[in-house]
């Protein structure tokens, strides 16, 4: 079944709208170090204003614990948002109080307002269905109906993401909308050759989105920390590399299945090879069947793809029709083991067809290392989401709009 979008809640004019939205912004001291998740939201904020409707952004910012924390108060991202649409922006000092209820009703024709932090009550994400029930029914009182936007959040089954959806008509905004739309496409029919870039730091991060992916791609490259539990299962040495030992058996696995299925599993021929884990440590690259023969022998610990790897990857990258990529190649925070995520970036940019970035880490190695949003096909901007929703799982916050 499909999604919900907006168009199917009719005409909004005069219409209060809540939207859910994705406000969960990096912070330091009070100050939006990075405004990508409010941008984000404004495709679907602007709509609605043009549409006439009274406009509720409700949202999460960090964890607070179920009640007020100033720390994580959303009143700095209502200001950003006032910047970026040019317009002022009322802010409730509460969520579903008196502030709440008297900035709502002083909303005219295409105003916007922004409701305080909906994990300052505990009902929010309560595990028990009915104290998230009774909360999502006094945010209700707050609107007509509910455009759902946070992608962030709709693997989670939390009242203002799901709850509510149930109670008030309810449809995706245009976020959540494109981002189903992608990573669809990655899962059903992809345009072949289709290729899945895995790295980051960890297997066991990842392996519901190897294992549903496996089957439906025509490659997969591994780079990133979990590389070395790969070439371990090959019987390579790694030093003193990242390995999960208690994963060999689990990766022996995926390589036998690769080989049955006639995927093509795209392993590294070389490494960075460092002294230590330091931005300044010596570094010597090595191939990947002897890791361990460089100067650092046993003590080695691999922080990046080595460069003919990057070539390898970079080739089989822009030869696909179709790519996913999620987690760094390397240690890209440090700049000495941040080429070979460059690489694999910058072979995305050149792809013919569908280039898909995600994840938190991966988006943000992206952005330090300059390229622009739009030289990819698409950034998800759900890090947990995209790779539940990869991994074939059915998501609360979808589901609720309709999707099956
Ligand atoms: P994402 O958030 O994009 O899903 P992950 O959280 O899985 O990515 O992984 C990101 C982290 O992986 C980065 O902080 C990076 O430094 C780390 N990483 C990548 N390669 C290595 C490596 N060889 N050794 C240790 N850490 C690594
Ligand atoms: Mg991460």
């Amino acid at each position: 079944m499909a999604l919900r979008t907006l168009d199917s809640l009719g005409p909004l004019a005069g219409k209060r709208v809540i939207v859910r939205v994705d406000f969960n912004v990096p912070l330091k001291d009070g100050v939006i170090t990075d405004d990508g998740r409010v941008r984000a939201a404004l495709p679907t904020i602007d709509h609605l204003i043009g549409q006439g409707a009274r406009v509720i952004a409700c949202s999460h910012l960090g964890r607070p614990d179920g009640s007020p924390d100033p720390k994580y108060s959303l009143e700095p991202v209502a200001q950003r948002l006032s910047e970026l649409l040019g317009k002022p922006v009322a802010f409730a000092g509460d969520t579903v109080g008196e502030s709440a209820q008297q900035v709502v009703s002083s909303l005219g024709d295409g105003d916007v307002a922004v409701i305080e932090n909906l994990r300052f009550n505990a009902g929010e994400t309560s595990k028990d269905e009915t104290e998230r029930r009774a909360f999502a029914e006094q945010l209700a009182a707050l609107g007509d109906v509910l455009v759902s936007d946070g992608f962030g959040v709709v693997h989670r089954k939390q009242a203002s993401v799901y709850e509510l959806a149930e109670i008030l008509p309810s449809a995706a905004g245009f976020l959540i909308e494109k981002e189903v739309d992608v990573l669809d496409r990655l899962t059903e029919n992809p345009e072949r050759p289709y290729a899945v870039v895995l790295g980051g730091s960890k297997v066991s991060d990842k392996l519901g989105v190897i294992e549903h992916l496996l089957p439906r791609a025509d490659k997969i490259l591994v780079g990133g920390g979990m590389l070395f539990t790969f070439l371990a299962a090959l019987g390579h040495k790694v030093g003193k590399s990242l390995l999960e030992s208690d994963q060999l058996e689990t990766v022996k696995g995926y390589i036998a299945t690769a080989k049955e299925r006639g995927v093509e599993l795209v392993l590294p021929v070389d490494a960075v090879m460092a002294s230590g884990f330091a931005a300044d440590a010596d570094h010597v690259v090595a191939a990947a069947d002897a890791l361990e023969d460089t100067a650092f022998g046993a003590d080695g610990m691999g922080l990046d793809i080595g460069p003919k790897t990057a070539e390898l990857f970079a080739e089989a990258i822009r030869s696909s029709r179709t790519v996913f990529w999620n987690g760094p190649m390397g240690v890209f925070e440090m700049p000495a083991f941040a080429a070979g995520t460059r690489t694999v970036a910058q072979a995305l940019t050149e792809v013919d067809g569908l280039s898909v970035v995600g994840g938190g880490d991966s988006a943000a190695a992206v952005r330090q290392l300059g390229f622009s949003d739009s030289s990819f096909g698409h950034i998800s901007t759900g890090g947990g989401a995209s790779l539940e929703f990869l991994e074939g799982k059915k998501l609360p916050g979808l589901e609720v709009l309709g999707w099956a």
